[in-house]
């Protein structure tokens, strides 16, 4: 139980998940009630009770708008690495509109915090080496050093059945998969998301020791929307994505203080130091 496993927010507005994009367009964003400051807040001061430092893979349209958000992550002792600016599926923005989405978010989060961006992790896990084989290089040449965007297994319809289980190095940049347990009928996703909230919190414990047991450092992640349970709801929705995104909000917070308890947590820059090292930054971040 000694390994560190990363501990990773994708720092998002609850109007702005991908579930909602039907009935939420990007044109809307603006007029829609502003919460991610408060429910980021809520985020920050866990794991400041938990002693836990992490990785916020934050929207460039959030940071925009919220440059003192981005300055208290950092200075509580946390990463700053990008999750794009607009939130569109990677594959839909194609390779040209793919660089521009990062690019520009890369410069808001760097002008936000006065410090160099790192990592990236593509909205909804939408870079897969079969639909974006173009993804990783155009990550690196935009002077990015990880990706933490796919997700291998088979195990939902945007589960990758090809893809990896380990980091690997891919065109430039390392990709640091989402974790999955692989077994013989099924694979098991334990990396958070509505699975997490969904699932007995002791089973997804057990699949995240056993991930540790086999010498593997896991990956989790969530969003700051899903510890704010009064969250204005999106009736237009279809069924199935007002499940996902409204069960469990309530245990969510009591369920990341026992999560943060019973691993051992640490920043993506950090846990996946020894790889990183081993990825040469192609452009240093101005
Ligand atoms: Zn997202």
């Amino acid at each position: 139980m000694s390994l560190r496993n990363a501990m990773t927010v994708d720092v998002e507005d609850w109007f702005q998940v991908q579930a909602f994009a039907g009935v939420i367009p990007p044109q809307a964003w603006e007029g829609k009630e502003r919460r991610v400051v408060a429910s980021t807040g809520h985020v920050l001061d866990l794991f400041a009770e938990a002693g836990v430092r992490a990785t916020f893979f934050t929207l460039g349209w959030v940071a925009e708008r919220h440059p003192a958000l981005i300055r208290r992550i950092l200075a509580e002792g946390h990463e700053l690495a990008s999750h794009g600016y607009g939130h569109a599926p990677v594959f839909r923005l194609g390779p040209e509109g793919f660089r521009q989405d990062i690019r520009r978010a890369k410069q808001v989060l760097e002008d936000a915090g006065g410090v160099a961006v790192l990592g990236y992790r593509a909205p909804t896990f939408s870079i897969s080496p079969q639909a974006t084989p173009w993804a990783h290089r155009i990550l690196a040449e935009e002077g990015h050093r990880y990706s933490s965007s796919v997700f291998p297994g088979r195990h939902a319809a945007r589960g990758d059945g090809a893809a990896a289980l380990l980091p690997w190095q891919a065109d430039g940049v390392l990709e640091v998969p989402m974790t999955v347990l692989r077994s013989p009928l099924r694979d098991l996703p334990v990396s958070g998301g509505g699975w997490f909230r969904m699932t007995p919190y002791g089973a997804f414990r057990a699949g995240l020791r056993r991930v540790n047991a086999m010498g593997r450092r896991g990956v989790f992640y969530f969003h700051p929307w899903e510890v704010d349970p009064d969250q204005p709801r999106v009736a237009e929705a279809p069924a199935l994505a007002r499940l996902r995104h409204y069960t469990g909000l309530r245990r969510m917070a009591p369920r990341l203080r026992a999560l943060l308890r019973d691993f051992a947590w640490g920043r993506m820059d950090e846990v996946f130091a020894p790889e990183l090292g081993a990825t040469a930054p192609r452009r240093m971040a101005a």
